[in-house]
């Protein structure tokens, strides 16, 4: 469901853990923005092929810019798979899933890159994310890529709700996935059905796993997660 501020879209059974949290954000003299939250099938497909052919920037495992016109089909997909969820796979399907700034900062004219430099000592955003890591899971969210693995790199502003979260992420099984891809037109389709178990496992599955919290946020709340979600329709 649609919230008008933040603005953002979002499973109606996280809005309310959400809007608590960004109330509390305030309070401590933060004004949280979203920059991405919810995104279908469809756009998801459209950034993958734009990056796929060379039309946005793609960036290395190291963050420089990178020309992805130069790598074989299989390289390709790898390259893409550090930045960019596979269409299908992405967390932001399912509306428990935001990527935060500090609105402070871009009210100094600041335009976010949604870099982990940025979200480090030093960076633009160091506060925010320093404040973010000691709350976040009074609310029942986490983040779900704190640092750099073998797969996605560290995403400090990517912020997930755990309670349905983690119910979506069990159901991302390898026919599921190979259902909505096949023939739905993604690029690199056939390299990205060839090795469909191992990009599972190392871009979907290997996530940090949610930390207990033990908050009333942390429990879905009754009558949320029904359609429509008629509670918060104010909020349309
Ligand atoms: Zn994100």
């Amino acid at each position: 469901m649609a919230v008008a501020a933040p603005r953002c879209t979002l499973h109606s059974a996280a809005v309310e853990p959400f809007l608590a949290l960004c109330r509390a954000a305030g309070h401590a003299g933060f004004d949280l923005q979203v920059v991405s939250s919810f995104r279908d099938f469809a756009q998801q497909c459209r950034i993958w092929n734009a990056k796929y052919r060379g039309e946005r920037p793609v960036l290395d495992r190291r963050g420089r810019p990178l020309d992805v016109a130069t790598l074989a089909p299989r390289r390709r997909v790898e390259t893409l798979l550090c930045w960019s969820a596979l269409p299908g796979a992405s967390r932001h399907h399912w509306g428990t899933d935001v990527d935060v700034v500090d609105g402070r900062v871009l009210a100094s004219g600041y335009s976010p890159r949604l870099e982990p430099a940025e979200y480090r000592r030093g960076g633009p955003f160091a506060a925010l994310s320093d404040w973010l890591g000691r709350h976040l899971h009074r609310y029942g969210f986490y983040r779900p890529y704190p640092r750099s693995g073998t797969g996605v790199g560290a995403e400090p502003w990517h912020l997930s709700y755990a309670p349905i979260a983690r119910g979506a992420l069990e159901g991302m099984t390898l026919e599921l996935l190979a259902a909505v891809i096949r023939g739905a037109g993604i690029e690199g389709e056939a390299e990205i059905l060839a090795r469909l178990p191992t990009i599972r496992r190392r871009y979907v599955l290997a996530v940090a796993s949610p930390p207990r919290m033990r908050s009333r946020w942390a429990r879905i709340q009754p009558g949320a997660g029904t359609a429509g979600g008629a509670d918060h329709s104010s909020r349309r």
